[in-house]
């Protein structure tokens, strides 16, 4: 099998790398993949910028790319548990919530094949009768996209979609841990009947196999999913070159709980936006804040339940969360809570791992928690919940926005006025009431601060992916003489 793909072919890498995928839930071989090297990936920006620059794709009628997207959505749909068992062999996720992310991805497809050519620009009312002028959109050219591990078919598929949408060509680097659903979807599109050239595929490390999409001249754009020191780094190395870059980092997001919240619901989300997923979501609820007076009722309720939620691997029908990607997340999850416990946080309960195989930490509560910690400041990507206690709206507030991040945040209350001051209050990209989680495709995705730069999904997830030309036509050509003939 080989499982790199460049200019419409499956290839094997230059160097003949390979690497060995372990199952994270008990250490169990899940397949072994080519490894890219620099040199693959300059093969295959090679190819994607011959594509776009001497290709049919970008002057393929919008409607006609939508099409082959639409056809895309029809294959994961045929192909769905191979997508879902492929996704959880390599990320340890439920089934369940792999079935989920194939079907979010089916959704991400049809939204950007639905709008792909629904309009053709803007007309400008220049303000003369001998002018015309209007807007048009292009094709940025040749995009990277560089996707993590948590999320690894959804990822890629918000990126994939708006990039082929608006007439792009690609290389795709998806994380090295869980590279397996990305090859199913580009050969989705190769079956759905995409030239050669346009999608290209590249497996490996991020600082061998991705940093080229980064620092390559004939890249003109990089879309970046993951951690904000990597998101830092190709963002300074993409300066060079001023290309565009998107980045969809990490957050650390607030869960506000006002006393007259619905406590029942409150508490059953509180534990859902935190530990799904083992908390290895960008948009965890990992910081709870809880107004005072309900603060003790509700905690305790919180951790009675977080101590009974079951861990298991990805298709054990009794597990209720899995475990986290690797050894090496496992000693930072760990690291966390060491330093939070230091620095004088309450363990409610978890704060030990389980026993192997597998990279199990159950779900954690850390009480009386300070704004100072680093647990409270820095992303655990974890099932690690902070607890702070508020007194007032101005206090909740200003605690839910004292992050450096800007992702999402939550706020509960049954007060539809005080719900919307505080969600107009709040510094993050999306902000829920009275929930927990939810998305659309047909709504922007993206952070605040040092959350991001731009937004997937929607209309702008569209224009992410697109340039904005000015044409401007005079109807009746004759000399202007701002310089008179001498
Ligand atoms: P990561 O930054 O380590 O890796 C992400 C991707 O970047 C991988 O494909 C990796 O190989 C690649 N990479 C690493 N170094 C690189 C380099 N020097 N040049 C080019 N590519 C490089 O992140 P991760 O651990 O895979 O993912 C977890 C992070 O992703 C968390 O911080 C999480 O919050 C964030 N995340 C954000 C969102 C969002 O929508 N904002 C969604 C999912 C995950």
């Amino acid at each position: 099998m080989t499982d790199l793909y460049i200019d419409g072919t499956w290839t094997t890498p230059v160097a003949g790398g390979r690497r060995s995928l372990h199952s994270p839930a008990d250490g169990g071989l899940v397949a072994e993949v080519d490894e890219a090297t620099s040199a693959d990936t300059r093969a295959a920006i090679h190819a994607a910028r011959h594509a776009f620059d001497h290709g049919p794709w970008p002057s393929t009628p919008a409607r006609e790319r939508g099409a082959l997207l639409s056809r895309v959505a029809d294959l994961l749909e045929r192909d769905r548990e191979v997508f879902a068992r492929t996704e959880s062999a390599c990320t340890g996720k439920r089934l369940v919530e792999s079935e989920y992310d194939v079907d979010d991805s089916v959704a991400c497809l049809r939204y950007f094949a639905g709008i792909a050519g629904t309009e053709a620009g803007r007309v400008i009312d220049t303000g003369r009768t001998d002018a015309i002028s209007r807007i048009v959109y292009e094709p940025i050219g040749l995009c990277g996209l560089i996707t993590p591990w948590n999320y690894p078919l959804l990822q890629a598929t918000w990126k994939v979609a708006p990039a082929l949408a608006a007439g792009n060509t690609f290389v795709l680097k998806p994380s090295e841990f869980t590279p397996g659903t990305a090859i199913l979807l580009i050969r989705a599109l190769e079956e759905a009947g995409l030239p050669g050239g346009v999608a290209n595929l590249v497996l490996g490390a991020g600082p061998e196999a991705g940093a080229p999409l980064a620092e390559h001249p004939d890249v003109d754009m990089v879309s970046f999913t993951g951690g904000v020191a990597t998101g830092r780094r190709l963002m300074a190395s993409a300066a060079a070159t001023v290309k565009r870059v998107a980045l969809e980092l990490g957050g650390k997001n607030p869960n506000v709980i006002f006393a007259d919240a619905d406590f029942e619901t409150a508490v059953d989300f509180a534990l859902t936006a935190v530990f799904l997923h083992s908390g290895q979501v960008c948009s965890a609820g990992a910081r709870l804040l809880v107004e005072d007076s309900l603060h003790e009722e509700f905690t305790a309720e919180l951790v009675r339940r977080a101590e009974r939620i079951r861990l298991g691997g990805p298709f054990d029908p009794d597990a209720e969360t899995g475990p986290l990607i690797s050894a090496a997340h496992l000693a930072k999850v760990e690291d966390y809570v060491a330093a939070g416990l230091a620095d004088g946080a309450i363990l409610r309960c978890g704060g030990a791992r389980l026993d192997g195989p597998g990279f199990y930490y159950p779900p954690t509560v850390l009480d009386e928690c300070k704004q100072g910690m680093r647990v409270v400041r820095e992303e655990s990507f974890g099932p690690v919940l902070t607890v702070e206690r508020f007194t007032s709206e101005d206090e909740a507030v200003q605690l839910a926005n004292d992050t450096e991040y800007g992702l999402a945040g939550a706020v509960w209350t049954q007060d539809a006025g005080k719900a919307q001051r505080v969600a107009g209050r709040l510094r993050h990209g999306t902000v829920w009431i009275n929930d927990y989680h939810p998305y659309v495709p047909q709504a922007e995705w993206g952070g605040f601060k040092q959350s991001g730069i731009g937004r997937e999904l929607g209309p702008a997830g569209l224009d992410e992916y697109r340039e904005i030309k000015h044409i401007w036509q005079n109807l009746r050509p004759s000399p202007q003489r701002w310089f008179p003939e001498h």
